[in-house]
């Protein structure tokens, strides 16, 4: 196995789900493990949480759905991603369910199901502030109610996306929730079962017990991660993931000797220099060149030069370093620590940014299995 390698702590993801629980008097979960479950591996932070007892796992592609079926995944999937027509065949044989977000999608997927004797199990999409997919909630009784109506297709759920719930000032949030409960009244007027309503994604769980329904929806605050890093700290998440690496080669330069491509940084003294075999082809930032830090046997130490596609090199001053010594590029080591949040100022970007853009080729390690 390379020496580069993500490693997850399960016993984080447990801790984070129950202080999601919690926090919402024990609310049904939906675990997010979109985009490779933000970098922490689909199919084993999939088991883990079916194992933990999570209510269903949202992904956002039909192939990631997929995959969890043809891995042994029986829970409920609900998949966000827009769903078009030739796909519909497809969600029915996997046992997915979607998000039906416009009338047409509705009537093409009653339509696929007449014809072949199947049922879709949908959650209708309502836009209620976030502008992004489905009907305008004030625009959205009639679309419930031919959903409703569709003999093949049961309605198992509506729901809605916050656009700013991570800022607990906002007061969009408030405005999503007055519209969405609005537009679900419909379903009471039509004098149906209410299906399962959810809106929360992590600002949500976090700030806004009013958005926390029947169901909530957090992706980035199971993995311990805050959606925004200026927002409140008011649960106590550990991130799970670490990003760790080795050293595979070393030497000493005299002063005045430049290090990686464009030659961007030149030693003022003579320096023993450490190469990290990891780089941007792995979705560790480019912008992290002449910037970054690492851990290398615990002590920060700062990249030199430009971050390679593969590789990269670290400035290690006077200390003797080995092959094989430990880096750490995001996790701790004793009372060090470098965080995700860290890496995304320095490269302009947020966490989730970071996070699943690793590399599927980075290995993935389970701790407390
Ligand atoms: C990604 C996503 C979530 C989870 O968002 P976080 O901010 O990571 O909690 C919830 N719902 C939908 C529809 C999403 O696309």
């Amino acid at each position: 196995m390379r020496p580069s390698f993500v490693e997850v702590e399960l016993n984080n993801l447990r801790h984070n789900l129950e202080l999601i629980r919690n926090h919402t008097e024990n609310r049904p979960v939906m675990a997010v493990v979109k985009s490779n479950a933000y970098g922490h591996g689909l199919l084993k932070v999939a088991q883990f949480y079916e194992k933990l007892g999570v209510n269903c796992l949202g992904v956002a592609l039909l192939e990631e759905g997929i995959r969890l079926r043809e891995s042994g995944i029986s829970l409920p999937i609900v998949v966000f991603g827009g769903v078009l027509p030739g796909q519909i065949a497809e969600y029915l044989e996997w046992n997915l369910e979607f998000l039906v977000s416009s009338p047409e999608v509705l009537r093409i997927t009653e339509t696929i199901c007449k014809s072949g004797s199947q049922r879709a199990t949908v959650h209708l999409k309502l836009d209620s502030g976030m502008g992004r997919v489905g009907i305008n909630t004030e625009d959205s009784a009639s679309f419930i109610e031919e959903a409703v109506r569709a003999e093949h297709i049961t309605v198992k759920g509506v729901c809605s996306h916050l656009a700013c719930a991570d800022d607990p000032e906002n007061p969009l949030t408030l405005k999503q929730v007055e519209r969405f409960l609005a537009a679900v009244s419909v379903f009471e007027r039509l004098g149906v079962e209410m299906p399962l309503r959810h809106l929360a994604n992590s600002g949500g769980v976090l700030y806004f017990p009013q958005t926390h329904l029947d169901l909530i929806r957090p992706g980035i605050l199971l993995y311990g991660v805050y959606p925004d890093v200026s927002s409140p700290h008011v649960l106590d998440v550990r991130p799970a993931l670490q990003l760790k690496s080795k050293v595979s080669f070393y030497k000493s330069i005299p002063a005045g000797y430049s290090v990686s491509y464009g030659s961007t940084w030149t030693s003022e003294r003579a320096s023993n220099i450490s190469t990290v075999p990891l780089g941007y082809g792995d979705g560790y930032r480019r912008q992290l060149s002449n910037c970054g830090e690492v851990l290398i046997n615990g002590k920060r130490r700062s990249i030199a030069g430009r971050v390679c596609m593969d590789q990269f090199m670290v400035n290690c001053e006077n200390e003797a370093i080995k092959i094989d010594d430990e880096v750490v590029l995001i996790g701790q080591h004793k009372d060090q620590s470098i965080t995700v949040e860290e890496i995304s100022a320095l490269a302009d970007t947020i966490p989730y940014e970071i996070l699943t853009n690793l590399n599927e080729r980075l290995p993935r390690i389970y701790t407390n299995e």
